[in-house]
């Protein structure tokens, strides 16, 4: 058996880690706008173009094909400039919401950062989206000007059906035309008045069901972004950091632009998907410091399997991180024999807008847990009663996780949702949605998404821990468990697996798999039933859609698809 805790030695990691620090104090390491305010591009770009970082390597762009390309500090606010002048010139300010549909290209930053200069807001969209989500988000944001490229032009906008009533222009950034009004466009452009309270972003997130949700974010946020990234992210001055998510979500958004670049540091960005051996090649030849992913590619690194990454070295990898769904903790003992480090596990989601739990470099680390709320978040587990809510103060008892409301990159609304909205918060907490427990050294512990949680002869079951002992087993990759209903116990606990190279999935395996499982946690919770499957369906941010596997196991409508990896 492994150890529950994985102890540090602060002494003897390679930098010290960042000491905790409240929002004050990550105020105070902002500048804020020149004539009063707050925007981000001014604390991403603007303010280091102006000073010692010029000169310094923003972001080292890999393309898919080709030679790398750095942009420095001083290239990324005159190329965003550009982007900005040019936006202006199509009629954009503040009050307007600019699309971005575009693969991991320059240009995406460029028109992200040139878009919040102008005080616009700015709602991406993923590149894998179809033409039908597209145009729903487009509508609902009531966007104003589209920057796709001329590929994703052809295959999807051109496509779509309805009317868009509000978009005045489409942006291809490939274009001959953009190219030449790009390089014609001043390298120069003000930075916007905006205040903490002025939306910068709009994150359409999914609901189990019905229409997107868009969470309007504000600039305000930034103050987060740079507390986070030094005490969940320990991010140093000379580090290199790579996030690995895609800035069509929030978290490629929050920590694929804003943070490393508030913090002055180079961020890698590469261009292509997935695939384990250029993933190692770039950690290795970058020298990545600093790494953010999430479990669905830890995952699949670990079916590549560990004697690939040790035909790698990282000796400047300082500290690895992981978002997105639970962290198992096989995952995390994996980056002890991959990289000689744990995985650190962070919590938050496109609401909070910012990491509020976390497993941070000073910590020890517990695997399977979330960590701890960061400093100057309050989170309670809850329950919720008829006149309000019960803060359960027992340690290991499940509930909903709440926080307090008040961090500074919480979401101000849903865009035309108040309703929607109000019903987020009751009796001075903010509901997450999510089940959790905390243990009794304040360590949280996901227990699965409210709505995920099946309940079996009275007993509540959190998939992810039946997950986890699933992932225990030599020949498990994938593990997505849901409650199918059961006239005798109301639910009985159904596996879906995929198995790693070289597994065949023979009755032999699956009693092998179900007796582990049925030894690790009991005949109660332990699933009933074990199904092969060559994948799992996740979403296009990577996970596992439980909702999915349930509705296709009871012929139920499957719901809005528009997140579906592999969807249109
Ligand atoms: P999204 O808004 O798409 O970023 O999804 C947020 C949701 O992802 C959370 O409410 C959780 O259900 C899940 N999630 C995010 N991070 C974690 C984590 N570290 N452990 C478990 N679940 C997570």
């Amino acid at each position: 058996m492994r150890p529950a805790v994985i102890h540090k030695d602060l002494a003897a990691l390679p930098a010290p880690p960042n000491p905790a620090m409240g929002w004050d104090e990550a105020r105070g390491l902002l500048d804020g706008l020149p004539g009063g305010g707050l925007n981000i591009a001014w604390e991403a770009v603007a303010r280091h173009a102006r000073g010692a970082l010029a000169d310094r390597v923003a972001i080292r762009w890999h393309p898919a094909a080709g030679d790398v390309r750095p942009i420095t500090y001083r290239e990324l606010d005159e190329s965003s400039s550009r982007f900005a002048n040019l936006l202006r010139g199509l009629g954009v300010g503040k009050g307007d919401v600019v699309f971005v549909l575009c693969g991991r290209v320059p240009e995406l930053y460029f028109a992200v950062l040139g878009a919040l200069r102008l005080g616009a807001a700015v709602s991406p969209l993923f590149s894998a989206f179809g033409p039908e989500p597209i145009a729903t988000r487009i509508n609902m944001g009531r966007g104003k000007v589209l920057v796709t490229t001329e590929a994703l032009y052809q295959k999807k906008v051109a496509k779509i059906a309805v009317p868009m009533p509000t978009l005045a222009k489409v942006l291809c950034v490939d274009s001959a035309d953009f190219r030449a009004a790009f390089a014609a466009a001043s390298p120069r452009c003000e930075v916007a008045a905006t205040t903490p309270e002025d939306t910068s972003f709009l994150h359409f997130t999914s609901g189990t069901t019905g229409m997107p949700k868009g969470a309007v974010h504000v600039h305000g946020a930034v103050v987060m972004h740079c507390a986070t990234g030094k005490v969940a992210l320990d991010l140093h001055p000379d580090d290199v950091f790579w996030c690995t998510a895609d800035p069509g979500w929030v978290t490629g958004t929050s920590y694929g632009i804003v943070t490393p670049l508030v913090h002055g540091v180079t961020s890698i960005v590469d261009e292509a998907d997935f695939d384990a051996e250029r993933w190692y090649r770039i950690l290795e030849e970058e020298r990545v410091s600093v790494w953010y992913t999430a479990p669905t590619a830890i995952r699949m690194l670990m079916k590549a399997g560990a004697e690939l990454a040790r035909t790698h070295a990282f000796p400047r990898l300082r500290f690895v991180a992981s978002v997105g769904e639970p962290l198992n903790p096989e995952a995390v003992w994996w980056g002890m024999e991959a990289f000689g480090m744990p995985i650190h596990d962070n919590w938050w989601q496109t609401e909070t807008g910012g990491i509020m739990i976390a497993n941070t470099a000073a910590m020890d680390v517990k695997p399977g847990s979330m960590g701890k709320p960061l400093p100057g978040v309050e989170a309670a587990i809850v329950h919720r009663k008829d006149d309000g809510l019960e803060i359960v103060a027992a340690p290991g008892t499940e509930g909903e996780l709440a926080l307090r409301p008040g961090w500074p990159s919480m979401f101000r609304g849903y865009l035309d949702q108040d309703e929607r909205y109000r019903k987020c918060f009751v009796g001075g907490w903010y509901l997450t949605g999510d089940l959790a427990r905390r243990d009794e050294d304040g360590y949280f512990w996901f227990v699965g998404r409210a709505d995920d949680v099946i309940k079996s002869a009275g007993h509540l079951i959190g998939p992810f821990e039946v997950e986890s002992v699933l992932m225990e087993h030599r020949a498990v990759a994938e593990a997505g468990v849901i409650g199918k209903p059961d006239p005798v116990v109301g639910e009985v606990v159904k596996a879906f697996v995929s198995l790693k190279a070289g597994f065949v999935p023979d009755e032999a395996l699956r009693m092998e798999i179900l007796g582990h499982v049925r030894k690790r946690l009991g005949a109660a919770i332990a699933p009933k039933e074990i199904a092969f499957a060559t994948t799992l369906p996740r979403t296009r941010s990577g996970k596992i859609m439980r909702r999915l596997l349930k509705a296709r196991e009871l012929g139920l409508p499957e719901g809005d698809l528009s997140t579906l990896e592999g969807g249109s």
